[in-house]
C-alpha cells in the first residue's frame, strides 16, 4: 500500500524499497525517485525539482518530453505502433528516407537498443569482411579499445576491458583484439594482421569518464583503416546527435565512418531506436531473414526518430551545446576547487575528475548536488559526467555551476 501523501519522507523511502526488494540488483542508482520531467528539470515524488545533469545517459539531448516528439508520439500512438516487418508500414520508408539523407547514407538498418545496433554493426562487418573483402571462413577480427563501452550483450562484453562487465560471464566471443585508445600507432600495428575487417570505436568514450582522444586521432584512424581497406565503425551512441557540438562527434574531424551507430537521443528520450548506417556495397551483404528485431524500425520509433532529429536542427542544439559547454567548462575551472584534478569534455559532453583522500568522495559530491537540486552520477569511482540536455540556457548553467560550487564544499575537512 502507498503511505499517505503528507508523509513525504516515507514516500521516497516506500519506492526505495519496493525497487530494492522485487528488482534485480544491476544497478546503483542515487536514491531519488523521480515522477516528471520537462526541458532540463526533473522532479522527484517529494516535489522537489532538480537539473537533470545525465539526461539519461545522453538520450534526452532534445530535453524531456520535448513537445514537438511528444506530439508526433502521441499521434502515431493512436494510429499504428508495431506491424513487424513482416508487413510493410507507411512510415519505414518514410523514414528510411529521411534519416539516410540526414546522415549521408544509402542505407540504414533499424533496430531497438545501442547495444543492438552495437551488435548489428558487428555482424555487418564481418559479412563484408567475408563477402567482399574475401577474409577465410570465421577468421576476420575486429579491433577495439581499452576502455571501451558498446553495451552488455555477451557478445559486446567480450571485448570489454572493464572487469564489472565481463567477470563471471564467459564464455567470450573470439575475434576482437584490444588496443589502446587515443593511439593511432597502436592501430597501425595491429592493422598488420590481414585478417582485420574493422575498427570498432567511440569518437569520445563517455562511459570512461568522457575520454577525449587527441585532435587528429579520427581523421588519422580512419585514413589508416582506408588505406588497409578495413571498416572504420563509430559508435555515436552516446557522442551524436549534437552531444558534443555538432550532429556527429565525427564531424568535428571531418570524417565519414563506413558504419555509423546511432541510439540513446534518436528516440528523444521517448522509447529506444537505434540505427545502423552504412552504404550498400557494405549494407547489402545481409540478406532478408539472416538479421533483424521485431520492434526495430516500428511506426512509432520511426515517427518518434523523425521529430527527435528534427528538432535537433531547427532549435540549433548543436550550436548551443557548443557555447553552454564552453560556459560550463569555464565555470568549473574558475571555482579552482582543489578536488577537482580534471574537468574534460566537449561540448555538452562533460566529465569532472574527483581528487580526495576519501574513496567514495564522488559519490558524496552526487548525494550533495542532489541535496542542493543537481542530478549526477559517478562513473568509474571518481569520475562524474555533466552532461544536461541540450537546451539548456546562459542563466541555468550559471545557476548550475553555483550549486556545483556550494556542493563541493562537502568534500572540505
Ligand atoms: N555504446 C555506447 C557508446 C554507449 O554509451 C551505450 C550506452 O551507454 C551503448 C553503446 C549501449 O546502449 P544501450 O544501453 O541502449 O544498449
Amino acid at each position: 500500500m502507498q503511505p499517505a501523501i503528507h508523509d513525504m519522507l516515507s514516500r521516497t523511502q516506500y519506492y526505495l524499497e519496493l525497487e530494492e526488494q522485487y528488482g534485480a540488483h544491476n544497478y546503483h542508482p542515487l536514491p531519488v525517485v523521480l515522477t516528471r520531467g520537462e526541458a532540463v528539470y526533473v522532479w522527484d515524488v517529494e516535489n522537489k525539482r532538480y537539473y537533470d545533469f545525465l539526461s539519461g545517459y545522453s538520450a534526452i539531448n532534445q530535453g524531456h518530453c520535448h513537445p514537438k516528439i511528444l506530439k508526433a508520439f502521441i499521434e502515431q500512438a493512436q494510429q499504428l505502433t508495431l506491424t513487424s516487418r513482416a508487413f510493410h508500414s507507411d512510415l519505414l520508408g518514410e523514414y528510411e528516407k529521411f534519416i539516410t539523407a540526414w546522415f549521408g547514407y544509402d542505407k540504414v538498418l533499424p533496430m531497438n537498443t545501442g547495444v543492438e545496433a552495437v551488435e548489428t554493426a558487428i555482424k555487418l562487418c564481418r559479412k563484408w569482411a567475408y563477402e567482399v573483402k574475401g577474409i577465410a571462413a570465421n577468421k576476420a577480427t575486429i579491433i577495439v579499445c581499452e576502455g571501451n563501452f558498446h553495451g552488455r550483450t555477451t557478445g559486446v562484453i567480450s571485448f570489454s576491458s572493464d572487469p564489472s562487465s565481463t567477470v563471471n560471464f564467459g564464455p567470450y566471443m573470439p575475434g576482437f583484439t584490444i588496443i589502446p585508445y587515443n593511439d593511432a600507432g597502436a592501430l597501425e600495428k595491429a592493422l598488420e594482421d590481414k585478417n582485420v575487417a574493422g575498427f570498432l570505436v567511440e569518437p569520445i568514450q563517455g562511459e570512461a569518464g568522457v575520454v577525449v582522444p587527441g585532435e587528429g586521432y579520427l581523421l588519422q584512424t580512419k585514413r589508416l583503416c582506408e588505406q588497409a581497406g578495413v571498416l572504420f565503425i563509430a559508435d555515436e551512441i552516446q557522442t551524436g546527435l549534437c552531444r558534443t557540438g555538432k550532429m556527429l562527434a565525427c564531424d568535428h574531424e571531418n570524417v565519414r565512418p563506413d558504419i555509423l551507430i546511432l541510439g540513446k537521443a534518436l528516440g528523444g528520450g521517448m522509447l529506444p531506436v537505434s540505427a545502423v548506417l552504412a552504404d550498400d556495397k557494405i549494407m547489402l551483404t545481409i540478406k532478408p531473414g539472416e538479421h533483424g528485431s521485431t520492434y526495430g524500425g516500428n511506426p512509432l520509433a520511426c515517427k518518434t526518430a523523425i521529430a527527435a532529429l528534427r528538432v535537433l536542427k531547427d532549435e540549433n542544439m548543436a550550436q548551443n551545446a557548443v557555447l553552454m559547454g564552453e560556459l560550463l567548462r569555464k565555470g568549473l575551472r574558475d571555482l579552482h576547487s582543489k578536488h577537482v584534478s580534471i574537468i574534460r569534455g566537449k561540448g555538452l559532453l562533460n566529465a569532472i575528475v574527483i581528487q580526495h583522500s576519501h574513496k567514495d568522495a564522488a559519490w558524496e559530491l552526487c548525494l550533495q548536488l542532489k541535496e542542493n537540486g543537481l542530478l549526477a552520477k559517478p562513473t568509474h569511482g571518481d569520475k562524474i559526467r555533466f552532461a544536461p540536455p541540450l537546451i539548456i540556457s546562459e542563466e541555468q548553467i550559471n545557476e548550475c555551476v553555483k550549486i556545483i560550487d556550494k556542493s563541493l564544499s562537502c568534500l572540505e575537512g
